[in-house]
């Protein structure tokens, strides 16, 4: 059943709103005058004054003195306007980015800059509630080690995998892991006393970018994530899109060989994660290596001590000129770019992150992706695409799920303030 709300807005919800018009607009500001977040933000003077003069008191925000410039010391004209500041580490966010088999916790401040993080190693087989149990022991560590008065901290977000429902805080259904409806937030939330908040790890991952990193100021941002599996993220003018059933940014499934494609997990054929995850790309280096033990390939995987060769062996022989491996890489990663193709003509974003894999071999994915995704998309529409790396490397999962609390804060969405 199709159903749309028309909801209005009491009082609260209108002072919410303005406060998060004042806390976007100094996120987005290194330093901004009262005047200037009025006009930025069409509020009444007396309303930034007013909501300003809380945000002091709670020391979130400060009030410096500008740096007057050349010319403006020569004339020497009126009072400096004072400018005001978001302090960044007045209060802070956790991040738990959960993986298979490892998770990792940072605790970030306003700007989601990492003020201390950990990895954790679990075993894959581990049942749900030991790992939230060692997730929460962790937390509380942290906090210890860092002094940190429990006043300060926001909240928690989880990244998680698979399907989420955020409205709940459910791991629905994480395959590698083997986890179904998995109460993350209302476990975390019983165990630690902060408010918690989980999304999908991709879509975490877009709303870092969105507000903390590349994103910033794109309209529809896409962030599209490979490692084990690939997934993405969108956030549509500065809202994060979920789909109908929580279920949007699966691209992993979208379909690039139709016929005689190899058989994923989910049961299709043909799917891109059986052609540009890193475990895919790991076996065609293997298996290329052994039909061409001459090759660059395979002295360098000899050299490797490791059981498994890792994807930087493989980018090594790639950009050491192996011919091979250069070849492999530009027949699988165009997939990528067919798929990417694919969510440019459906979605039409100004900008494209990659992350994960697709970032640790960035000079050697993104010109071969971004050819093809413009060569494939509809009528021109892919010319205009602006494609980057993440600005958060490896770190993009644990930010992303600060973001997930952080955003909480900055959307005034709890009374956090
Ligand atoms: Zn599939």
């Amino acid at each position: 059943m199709l159903t749309q709300h028309f909801s209005g807005r009491n009082l609260n919800r209108v002072k919410a709103h303005n406060l998060q018009a004042i806390l976007m607009s100094l996120l987005h500001e290194n330093q901004i005058s009262r005047a200037g977040l009025a006009k930025r933000t069409s509020l009444s003077s007396a309303t930034v004054t007013n909501l300003a003069n809380e945000l002091l008191a709670q020391g979130i925000i400060t009030e410096i003195k500008p740096q007057a410039t050349e010319i403006e010391r020569k004339r020497a004209v009126g009072r400096p306007r004072r400018m005001l500041r978001l302090v960044p580490n007045a209060r802070y966010a956790l991040g738990v980015h959960i993986g298979v088999g490892l998770f990792r916790i940072a605790l970030t401040n306003l700007h989601a800059d990492i003020i201390d993080n950990r990895i954790v190693e679990f075993e894959r087989a581990t049942p749900a509630a030991e790992v939230l149990e060692k997730i929460a022991l962790e937390i509380e560590d942290l906090l210890l080690e860092m002094a940190i008065d429990r006043s300060r901290i926001l909240g928690i977000g989880v990244g998680a995998s698979g399907l989420v429902n955020h409205d709940q805080g459910i791991n629905v259904i994480a395959p590698r892991l083997g986890w179904n409806n998995i109460y993350i937030q209302a476990e975390l939330q019983a165990r630690l006393g902060f408010p918690v908040r989980v999304d999908n790890n991709v879509r975490a991952m877009a709303i870092a970018e969105a507000f903390f990193g590349a994103g910033r100021g794109a309209g529809v941002l896409a962030f599209v994530y490979g490692r084990i599996g690939v997934g993405a993220g969108f956030v549509v003018n500065g809202q994060v899109f979920r789909g109908s059933g929580a279920g949007a940014g699966e691209i992993g499934h979208t379909i690039v060989v139709p016929q005689g494609g190899q058989e994923c997990r989910c049961g299709q054929n043909g799917c891109l994660e059986t052609l540009v995850t890193e475990p895919v790309i790991i076996r065609r280096s293997v298996e290329l290596a052994q039909q061409h033990p001459e090759s660059l390939l395979a002295k360098y995987m000899e050299n490797e001590s490791a059981a498994a060769p890792s994807i930087e062996t493989v980018f090594a022989a790639a950009r050491d000129g192996d011919e091979l491996t250069l070849k492999m890489l530009d027949d699988q990663i165009c997939y990528l770019g067919i798929a990417l193709a694919n969510l440019v003509n459906v979605l039409n974003p100004g900008m494209i992150l990659l992350g994960g894999v697709f970032a640790q071999g960035d000079d050697l994915v993104r010109p071969i992706a971004s050819k093809v995704m413009r060569e494939t998309a509809f009528s021109g529409l892919g010319d205009d695409v602006i494609i980057e790396p993440t600005s958060f490397g490896w770190r993009a999962g644990v930010v992303g799920a600060a973001a997930l609390a952080l955003m909480d804060f900055f959307y005034q969405t709890t009374e956090t303030v």
